[in-house]
């Protein structure tokens, strides 16, 4: 008991090793148009992301690696609505929403020249209802003639207004100093689960639609603004909102920004992919279901999950099926994803949005098991059972026995197990088989390895 207590206490330090520590994040919430972009542009210190003033030209949501005073933090930028849509009020009352929720500390812009409006009261409110801490940016001060402005925002009730010229820099410094101030080291939200939004990579070879999906999910199809000179942004990874919950879909850039064409892009979309991969929990492979399947996606699949992420399986162009095919995909099905038979498959069209919800039911089945414990009671009830039914078979009269096992991880699922012999290839799947019929892990690799304890 004392020793099984002793290697449980020893696994999970590693599992949860340091350096894993989120990084805090600080969300910029406001109205269009008030400077936001402007302002995280100042913060970060490069002029490449693009203020629009042309009204109607949608903008991703992303994130950034922010730095200030030697302090890392994940910046958010929530300027992403389309500025002439109807319902205003309600559109950034929702990104408000969703930016407090996965935020640390919040930036509230205001346009001190316009002064408070009740949009902006109406996200006050909200900010205040979270009890996250708030810096309040009242922007567009320009010059001293500009500080009385600002200090009518003390009415809005959210402590000092931090008088700032987001466009020439003025008092951003100042501003910053108050956030760090309020920003916890390492992210607070992150408790329960890994920090915030879910991670996304929407991975697959070139034309097999991901691009239609992310603009299909995040429910509207969004201008592409690519390559066109002084437009091009950065956008890392997005943050889009799913029937009110909001994931993360990394390192969107490659998808957005379509450079099929180049030479070497092969070789740079591998590359791309697997940065994606570890960059994210969850992969989302498209397959496109009206083309036979190509070594080009099964690399895609090991890629995924030799990373050990979570996986969906998605066959994408399924409006475009053909029922002479479906004999043929089944076929494929069988041979050529036999490893990931536990990977959740969906019918999808990224082009008329069907089955899309089953998607993101799928993404969380496979990160709900990617994230699943077995306490070690539990395993070593179900291992004694399994194997007092199945004994290992016998190799050169002998035969290894199981003393006990543990998860020594999650994320995805690791579990060791002692025993006094090596154990066959064979019976370590059919352990697998057993885990996965018992506790489930629809979507998420698992690994098991053999400790030989004399
Ligand atoms: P967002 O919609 O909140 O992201 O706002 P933008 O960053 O796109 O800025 C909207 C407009 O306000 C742009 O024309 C900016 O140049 C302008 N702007 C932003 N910050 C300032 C500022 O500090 N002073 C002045 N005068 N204009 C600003
Ligand atoms: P990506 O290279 O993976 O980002 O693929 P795109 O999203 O650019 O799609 C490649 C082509 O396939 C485009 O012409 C899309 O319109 C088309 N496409 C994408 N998804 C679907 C779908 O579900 N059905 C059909 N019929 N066409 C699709």
């Amino acid at each position: 008991e004392a020793d099984r207590a002793l290697l449980d206490a020893e696994w999970d330090e590693e599992a949860g090793g340091p350096g894993e520590a989120p990084l805090p994040v600080l969300a910029v919430v406001g109205r269009p148009n008030v400077g936001k972009s402007t302002l995280v542009n100042r913060i970060l210190g490069r002029r490449e992301a693009v203020v629009e003033d042309t009204p109607g030209v949608t903008r991703d949501r992303v994130s950034y690696p922010g730095e200030w005073a030697g302090r890392e933090f994940t910046l958010v930028d929530t300027g992403g609505w389309e500025v002439d849509v109807a319902g205003i009020e309600s559109k950034v009352a929702e990104q408000a929403e969703v930016a407090v929720e996965l935020a640390d500390a919040v930036i509230f812009v205001v346009d001190s020249t316009v002064g408070a409006t009740s949009t902006d009261e109406r996200v006050v409110e909200l900010l205040r209802r979270s009890g996250k801490p708030v810096i309040l940016c009242a922007n567009k001060v320009d010059g001293p003639s500009g500080e009385a402005d600002a200090a009518y925002l003390w009415a809005l009730g959210l402590g000092e207004p931090h008088p700032v010229s987001a466009l020439h820099g003025r008092g951003t410094g100042d501003l910053l100093d108050a956030a760090m101030k309020v920003l916890p080291q390492v992210s607070e939200r992150g408790e329960l689960r890994p920090a915030g939004p879910r991670r996304v990579a929407l991975v697959g070879r070139p034309n097999v639609g991901k691009s239609s999906l992310l603009n299909k999910l995040a429910g509207s199809e969004r201008v592409v603004v690519d390559e066109t000179a002084g437009t091009t942004r950065d956008p890392v990874d997005e943050l889009v909102v799913i029937k009110g919950v909001p994931y993360w879909f990394v390192d969107t850039a490659g998808i957005r920004r379509r450079v099929h064409q180049t030479r070497g892009a092969d070789f740079y979309a591998s590359l791309r992919t697997q940065a994606a991969i570890e960059k994210a929990e969850v992969a989302v492979v498209l397959v496109d279901a009206s083309q036979p399947m190509t070594e080009q996606d099964t690399r895609v699949i090991s890629q995924a999950v030799d990373a050990g992420r979570a996986l969906v399986i998605a066959y994408n162009k399924w409006d475009l099926m053909d029922e002479d095919r479906r004999p043929y995909l089944e076929r494929e099905i069988e041979k050529d994803l036999v490893q990931v038979q536990w990977a959740p498959r969906v019918n999808v069209s990224a082009r008329t949005g069907w089955h899309t919800d089953r998607l993101t039911r799928a993404l969380e089945t496979s990160l709900e098991s990617w994230d699943t414990r077995i306490p070690t009671g539990r395993l070593n009830a179900f291992l004694g059972e399994l194997v007092a039914a199945h004994p290992h078979p016998l190799r050169g009269g002998k035969q290894p026995r199981i003393l006990f096992g543990t998860q020594a991880s999650t994320r995805p699922p690791r579990f060791v197990i002692f025993a006094t012999g090596f154990l066959e290839a064979g019976y370590r799947r059919f352990i697998e088989r057993r885990l996965r019929e018992t506790f489930g892990f629809e979507g998420s690799p698992i690994e098991i390895s053999v400790r030989v304890r004399e």
